[in-house]
């Protein structure tokens, strides 16, 4: 409980940076005010912190006894929506909030930062701290691997923790394998000729190409997809045409692919490529296949989830529950597990017992902020016991 107890006497201060955040939420990959209050607490603190170059700060702690490198991430962007908690802390920004919690994450990040540099002599190892931006927007994990995040210290093991409003305080739960789906928005392009609608023999049709191409996407999911390793494929939207005796040129279809398994992406993605310009081209039209942005499936390792599990049990003793179920929607975090053995935790934010009714995402949704003691508590101690020889 020692670890608990120290985060515990941070409360306040905790409590103080989250609602700063909280008021001057920023989204995308450009967070120039939430940049610059993390890297003044953290040289506060004592860290010599670096601004990595396309977004994100990085700093180290320990490194005076040899060992491991273990890394510890926060997301820091908001979302453009507005918000409706009715906090007095509440977004001072016209259409941007920080409903998805990631203020809460980049406090308790802090938080842990603090102590772990107030042990750092004993550390055996190093902490490399990741506060990151863009996640929402999926760019944030994969333009600070891209700059180096995990080398110079090379990274051995990988944390990441998130909101889960709903459930009860500081409650932490954290598991092995897939705990979350990949994401691949894509966007369908089909390309006819226009015309009218009368004399279709004159025109190409893409309505008739498209829908053809939506019902065979389908096909991908039912005929040649393992069903034990499930894939969720659909098309959210479907434009085209302006009236009804006009053939259009152009239709357009935007979906999102969701996979378990990286090898099911890998086969259905260039599949889906395939479906559409192939059947595209029966119909003597043209099709294009995008995908706009994505994320890999996020995976939690048992070589690091089982020994950080331990110690959330000895540490945070009935606050710690193993869990087996998928952890959240999309996480660009994914492209650190890809690379680097990993455990994601979720962290109880409250739950409807305790007056919070609300999930991630809404307007209204609210934090027990008492919970960030046991966020930068957990921190610390997934941190020593990963470092641990
Ligand atoms: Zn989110
Ligand atoms: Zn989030």
């Amino acid at each position: 409980m020692e670890d608990l107890k120290r985060a515990q006497a941070l409360q306040a201060e905790l409590t103080a940076w989250r609602r700063y955040l909280h008021r001057h939420p920023e989204t995308g990959m450009a967070l120039p005010e939430t940049s610059a209050f993390v890297l003044e607490r953290l040289r506060e603190m004592g860290f010599e912190p670096a601004e990595l170059p396309h977004g994100g700060i990085t700093a180290l702690a320990g490194g005076k006894r040899p060992g491991k490198t273990v890394l510890l991430r926060a997301d820091m962007d908001a979302l453009p929506m507005k918000e409706e908690s009715g906090l007095p802390f509440a977004s001072c920004r016209e259409g941007i909030a920080h409903t998805c919690g990631h203020d809460m994450h980049t406090a308790a990040l802090l938080g842990a930062a603090k102590l772990l540099k107030e042990e750092e002599d004993a550390l055996p190892g190093t902490v490399k701290f990741m506060f990151q931006p863009g996640e929402e927007t999926l760019q944030g994990a994969k333009s600070m691997v891209a700059d180096g995040i995990l080398e110079q210290p090379h990274v051995d093991a990988a944390v990441m923790m998130h909101m889960a409003p709903l459930l009860p305080t500081g409650m932490v739960f954290y598991g092995s394998g897939t705990v979350a789906a990949s994401s691949d928005p894509f966007r369908i392009t089909v390309r006819g000729k226009g015309g009218h609608g009368a004399r279709p023999h004159l025109s190409v049709d893409p309505i008739n190409a498209a829908a053809h191409i939506h019902l065979s996407l389908q096909e991908l999911i039912s005929r040649e997809t393992d069903a034990a390793d499930p894939a969720v494929l659909t098309i959210g939207t479907f434009h085209a045409g302006t009236a009804d005796n006009v053939i259009p040129s152009e239709a357009v279809m935007t979906g999102t692919l969701r996979t378990y398994n990286k090898k099911v992406r890998d086969f259905l993605l260039p599949r889906m490529r395939e479906m559409v310009e192939l059947t595209a081209k029966a119909f003597r039209a043209e099709g294009e296949f995008l995908v706009t942005s994505s994320v890999l499936p996020l995976k939690a390792d048992p070589a690091v989830v089982n020994p950080a599990g331990a110690a959330f049990q000895r540490e945070l003793g009935g606050k710690a529950v193993e869990s087996h179920e998928p952890m959240c929607g999309s996480e660009d975090f994914a492209e650190v597990t890809d690379r680097v053995p990993s455990l994601c935790f979720l962290l109880g934010g409250g739950s409807r017992e305790e007056g919070f009714s609300h999930g991630i995402h809404h307007p209204k949704v609210r934090f027990q902020e008492d919970s960030l003691s046991y966020g930068a508590a957990a921190y610390v101690i997934a941190a020593k016991a990963l470092l641990s020889p």
